[in-house]
């Protein structure tokens, strides 16, 4: 864990961390609220958080839902329930979620499986125009589901391998595939590391920096799957020095499935990568393109540069553990 106001040196690259107590939001807040009548209430946008399951002891779900529930609703614009689904192996016959109510449905669920009837009201939901956002392991769910692999555009873990599709990463300024076998998902210690814009143009991202520096978190790489109508809207350089691919690796995209939009960011493990004002910003924004189609949001004053970190305290500390230490973070995915 980061102390305020120490620089921290790491594989040969130096940056900085700065630390901000609460939400700083842009000059004039939401930018959607100031083309609004005045008096007139924006309605909510629905979302979904589904949670109930992580593979293994990785992920803290029970922890990391109130964050990714906070950092939704401080933009105000959101309306956000929290679903919990059953374990798989357990009694799937009382959940009975109501995907249609919902503008967009963000997972923080990592499960092996569904029940056919829940995967087809799923698929249908989302070729319909339902969103999706998936934050980190949730795209380790669901290995055998087609359909399910090709929202999420790539995935890892739970027995992927070459059999779930290419390994996805940018070479020579542009995205390709490669078919080598093996394994797919792979991460080193979790640290900081740059993220790079690759589709400066794209509504989530624009107005964010073209590099910035992501709080300590896992970087995924070697990830696979279909890849098709996906956009990669940020890389990270996934460093052999800490046990990397080399490879420029996916970290933030998107999906078109059907009528659907999908916003998919493999960075959140735990908490304190959570509480990253570039994570917490891409995830707000990802998740109203994902419900909308469209970003009204500002980018906030304390976002993250290229050499310096910047992470929101109010947040590490809804982690009980924040204080002492954070584990093995070779074991963990
Ligand atoms: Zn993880």
């Amino acid at each position: 864990m980061q102390v305020a106001g120490y620089g921290l040196r790491v594989a040969g690259k130096a940056w900085k961390v700065q630390r901000t107590a609460a939400v700083v939001l842009g000059l004039c807040g939401l930018a959607g609220m100031g083309s609004m009548d005045a008096g007139a209430q924006a309605k909510p946008i629905r979302i979904m958080l589904l949670d109930g399951e992580s593979g293994g002891p990785y992920h803290n779900w029970r922890l990391t839902t109130p964050v990714l529930k906070k950092e939704l609703e401080e933009t105000g614009l959101f309306e956000v329930t929290v679903v919990t689904a059953p374990e798989w192996g357990g009694d799937f016959t009382q959940f009975k979620p109501d995907f249609g109510k919902y503008r967009a449905i963000v997972s923080n669920y990592d499960a092996p499986d569904w029940p056919e009837k829940l995967r087809a009201q799923f698929e249908e939901y989302v070729r319909n125009g339902g969103g999706l956002v998936v934050v980190h392991a949730a795209d380790n769910a669901f290995p055998h589901w087609a359909a399910w692999n090709e929202m999420i555009g790539i995935g890892g873990w739970r027995g992927r391998d070459e059999s779930a599709g290419p390994m996805w990463y940018y070479q020579d300024g542009k995205l390709v595939s490669d078919t080598t076998p093996g394994k797919a998902g792979y991460h080193g210690a979790r640290l900081p590391f740059q993220v790079e814009t690759r589709a400066a143009d794209d509504p989530i991202m624009k107005g964010l920096p073209p590099v910035w520096m992501h709080a300590a978190d896992e970087l995924y790489g070697t990830l696979r799957g279909p890849g098709k109508n996906m956009t990669v809207l940020a890389t990270a350089y996934s460093d052999p020095k800490n046990h990397g691919t080399g490879h420029d690796e996916p970290m933030l995209l998107t999906v078109r499935y059907g009528r659907g939009r999908v916003f998919h960011t493999p960075m959140g493990h735990d908490v304190a990568a959570l509480s990253c004002v570039g994570f917490i910003t891409t995830l707000q924004r990802g998740t109203e393109w994902a419900a909308t189609g469209k970003v009204t949001q500002r980018v906030p004053t304390n976002f993250p540069t290229a050499t310096s970190t910047s992470v929101r305290v109010d947040i590490e500390e809804m982690d009980p553990d924040f204080l002492k230490g954070a584990g093995d973070p070779i074991r963990s995915r």
